[in-house]
């Protein structure tokens, strides 16, 4: 889908662990504080700082199994060993108040969104370079060496995947990567 003149009302921005999708969707949120982003649940342990129902909704294996059971989820996939799904309800609501609604998903999930909601607009962020992508996986300091390697054989499947998304933005330099993604938005 082309991006229209007035903004989209559902984005949804794909990348490989460690491109920057988190520093992106910080600056973007403090530039437009109208903008909705959707709060994902996930079977991965929070990192360090990370609070449940900020960053993530923290749930157990079950309780997630569960929630799928009873179509809780718009879309869910499985990422690096954990699941991750993206809760119906909320998007729901946000999308008919009409606020425009961003959801930051893995690959699998951002197809499902592309079937269950074609309306979205999808945006890949890809690094500069794979060693760059690298090093910033590194670099945070967030990931166990087993979780890095698992994280790195992922993105090079996501990097193939690119030429789905109805735009590319390379994050070179943070700050020109999120004007480009606000002129993508239509901000
Ligand atoms: P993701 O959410 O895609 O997994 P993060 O937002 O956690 O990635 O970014 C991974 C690391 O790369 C962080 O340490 C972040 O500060 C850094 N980073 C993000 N964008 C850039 C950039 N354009 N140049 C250099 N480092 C960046
Ligand atoms: P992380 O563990 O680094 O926070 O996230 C790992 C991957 O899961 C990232 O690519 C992130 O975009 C993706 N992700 C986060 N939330 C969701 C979600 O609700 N659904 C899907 N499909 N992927 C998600």
């Amino acid at each position: 889908m082309a991006p229209s003149s007035s903004k989209c009302r559902l984005t949804v921005i794909t990348g490989p662990s460690g491109v920057g999708k988190g520093a992106l969707v910080t600056r973007l949120l403090q530039r437009h504080q109208e903008i909705w982003l959707s709060v994902s649940a996930t079977t991965r342990k929070p990192r360090q700082g990370e609070i449940d129902g900020t960053h993530y909704f923290f749930l157990s294996h079950e309780r997630f199994v569960q929630l799928v059971k009873d179509g809780g989820f718009l879309e869910w996939a499985e990422f690096a060993g954990n699941r991750y799904g993206t809760p119906s309800q909320p998007v729901q609501q946000q999308l008919a108040s009409g606020r425009p609604v961003l959801l930051e998903i893995e690959l699998e999930g951002a197809r499902q969104i592309r079937d269950s909601l074609p309306e979205a607009f999808h945006i890949f962020l890809a690094p500069p370079s794979f060693s760059e992508l690298e090093e910033r996986i590194r670099g945070r300091g967030t990931d166990s060496e087993d979780a890095i390697q698992k994280r790195l054989i992922r993105a090079r499947e996501e990097l193939q995947a690119q030429d789905e998304f109805d735009a590319v933005v390379i994050n070179d330099d943070l700050e020109d990567a999120v004007l480009e993604i606000e002129q993508r938005m239509g901000f």
